[in-house]
């Protein structure tokens, strides 16, 4: 590893965590820079192995078992997102089946999406859901676009440059904007309880994990203030997956089936309720420090 990608310094150490992957069956290390304390997943992979388990691996299916939880969470999102007054148009990146776009909608804040998953984007279009089928990097390619409000829930962490990135969405946004992320927590209970196999390190694809402390920094050095913090609890799928992590490594498999799924949707109906007890996510507001 070079520099830092977010001090731009080249003092690292290796962390005593090896977290597992759910994709190839190896463990990976975390390197931490001693300067500003963020943790990186090591090796970093190249493209190439990201495009490939997205392509091969990643499971979108599940998100599609677990609707009810999806649309419980957007509503709880959504009603966060209502609390902060001068929000009357907002972009969720990566915006999946379009569920907060919906909520926000139904609340009064005009909201379109982007997402690059051409089942999710047809899904989208299907039930009138503003949604356009580009990436972030294209998107903030393309002129245009200025919001009161941009989401990026679950983008952060796998991005190769999520400094370059948000520096680049602050023209994306109007005067006094204000950016709504969420990443997985290295400090929740969970981290601490299921070690290696905590579902949320979902190694090699998080690139970057953070703290509360690392993420208010990464955000301050890239033009942004904080407006809020606050933690919520990790979707089931973080069960799921920390569940498929400790299977594997014994020589299980998991595979769905239908009883599977049908258990997994079940299970999801009742966990949904984590969100309020929870500390596996972080949730930043943070607003345009002053533009140039
Ligand atoms: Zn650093």
């Amino acid at each position: 590893m070079g520099k830092c990608i977010i001090c731009q310094k080249e003092i690292f150490k290796k962390s005593h965590i090896r977290p597992v992957s759910v994709y190839d069956k190896r463990s990976y290390d975390l390197i931490k820079c001693e300067n500003c304390k963020t943790l990186f997943t090591y090796p970093v992979p190249s493209q190439d192995e990201i495009d490939q388990i997205y392509k091969e691996q990643y499971f979108y299916g599940a998100h599609k078992i677990t609707v009810g939880e999806k649309r419980y969470r957007a509503k709880k999102m959504a009603s966060y997102v209502s609390r902060f007054s001068s929000i009357k148009t907002a972009l969720d990146v990566g915006s999946m089946y379009g569920f907060l776009i919906d909520e926000l909608n139904r609340r009064n804040i005009r909201c379109a999406g982007i997402d690059i998953d051409p089942e999710a984007v047809a899904y989208c279009k299907k039930n009138n859901i503003p949604v356009e089928s580009i990436s972030l990097e294209g998107y903030l390619e393309k002129p245009g676009g200025s919001h009161d409000l941009i989401i990026l829930s679950h983008v952060l962490e796998h991005l190769f440059d999520p400094k370059e990135k948000l520096i680049a969405i602050r023209e994306k946004l109007n005067d006094g904007g204000k950016l709504l992320i969420a990443v997985p927590n290295i400090e929740a209970w969970t981290r601490k309880i299921f070690g290696n196999y905590w579902g949320y390190w979902d190694v090699p694809i998080h690139l970057t994990h953070f703290n509360k402390s690392t993420l208010r920094n990464l955000l301050e050095s890239s033009g942004f203030e904080i407006v809020d913090v606050r933690t919520v609890g990790g979707s089931s799928l973080l069960f799921f997956s920390t569940l498929a992590k400790m299977l594997r490594k014994s020589g299980g498999s998991f595979e769905i089936t239908h009883a599977k799924k049908w258990l997994i949707g079940s299970i999801s109906s009742i966990l949904k309720y984590w969100y309020n007890l929870g500390d596996d996510e972080i949730l930043v507001v943070a607003k345009i420090k002053s533009k140039k």
